[in-house]
């Protein structure tokens, strides 16, 4: 039987609408909304069609929404000074500088200058560290691997228990999902193993995953045959093959791949997310979520 595809992009809509409706009703309530600055240096073009979409997002969930265009040559000062000026500012909860940064700028440097309580990327290493306590300690997922587990749960997949395997090991998506899953507690309690480029044997480890997280950018990495019949797939990956020319546009338009070869994989998973439409759409949605969580850490 094909695989239970798993709709991203439905997911997504439905939680930022309950985001949504809790917003509404908190600004009914105490005439208060969560806010969230977005960061943007320079004119990277992935880069502004990311922060576009956060944006109108936000303004969408009825958030106070504040961008920031820098120019490419800011100083690394100057964008501190702003990092500095919105931890302070109270009526923003949620700081967002969009990476990649300029290579004059030390990356490392204006991620740690983010107040760890409106570090709503989950990235400064407090809120690294809170994940991995776990539990109540726990303030900000990190927005992609928050994702994940979310679908997987709206899927109705089983976690607890399960053999989880992530392929790969990134800071900002395989490490940080191996240790959500891994934690006891509600949507989690698997048993995780993290394959990376010095796995000797990848394809043994993956066919014994009930759940298969594949975070490695290689396109069609993971062949059909090291899946095991009934997994839930989760395809992280986002590969550009090529370029074609959009139906509905006209315009010319990136060809994209996951790390799975989809066609073949849906015929033996149990569930599988596409790409695009998988996880891609829920990593915004777990932003608003976070910004969400901080106004009301704040709140209290
Ligand atoms: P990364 O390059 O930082 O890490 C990739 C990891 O995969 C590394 O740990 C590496 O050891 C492992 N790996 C690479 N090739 C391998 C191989 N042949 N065998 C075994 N392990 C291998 O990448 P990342 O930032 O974690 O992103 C991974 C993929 O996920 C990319 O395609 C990226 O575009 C995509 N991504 C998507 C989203 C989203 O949809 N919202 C967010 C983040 C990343």
């Amino acid at each position: 039987m094909p695989a239970l595809i798993i709709d991203g992009s439905a997911i997504s809509k439905s939680i930022l609408a309950e985001i949504k409706a809790e917003v509404a009703a908190i600004k009914a309530e105490k005439n208060e909304v969560p806010g969230l600055v977005t960061i943007l240096v320079g004119s990277n073009s992935a880069s502004v069609s990311y922060v576009t979409l956060k944006v109108k997002t936000a303004l969408d969930m009825g958030y106070k929404e504040v961008q920031e265009n820098l120019a490419a040559d800011v100083s690394e000062a100057d964008l501190l000074a702003m990092v500095d000026r919105y931890n302070k500012d109270p009526s923003i909860h949620g700081i967002l500088v969009q990476l990649p940064l300029p290579r004059h700028i030390d990356e490392k440097k204006v991620i740690y200058a983010i107040d760890p309580d409106k570090d709503v990327d989950g990235f400064h290493p407090v809120n690294i560290g809170r994940l991995l306590l776990g539990g109540d300690e726990a303030k900000f997922p990190p927005c992609t691997p928050a994702g994940i587990q979310e679908l997987i749960l709206r899927s109705g997949v089983r976690i607890s228990g399960a053999e989880v395997v992530v392929v790969g090991r990134s800071n900002i998506v395989g490490k940080p999902i191996a240790n959500m899953l891994l934690q006891k507690g509600p949507g989690a309690n698997a048993t995780v193993t993290v394959v990376h480029t010095g796995t000797v044997d990848l394809a043994g480890h993956c066919r014994r995953a009930d759940i298969l997280i594949v975070a490695a950018g290689v396109p069609g990495l993971v062949k059909p045959e090291w899946i095991k019949p009934g997994a839930c797939v989760i395809d992280v990956g986002v590969n550009r093959v090529g370029e074609k020319i959009s139906e509905k546009t006209g315009k010319t338009v990136a060809i994209l791949r996951g790390d799975v070869d989809f066609d073949a994989a849906k015929e033996i998973a149990g569930s599988i997310t596409p790409v695009p439409g998988g996880v891609g759409p829920m990593t915004i949605a777990m932003l608003m979520k976070n910004t969400l969580s901080s106004f009301k850490m704040h709140a209290s």
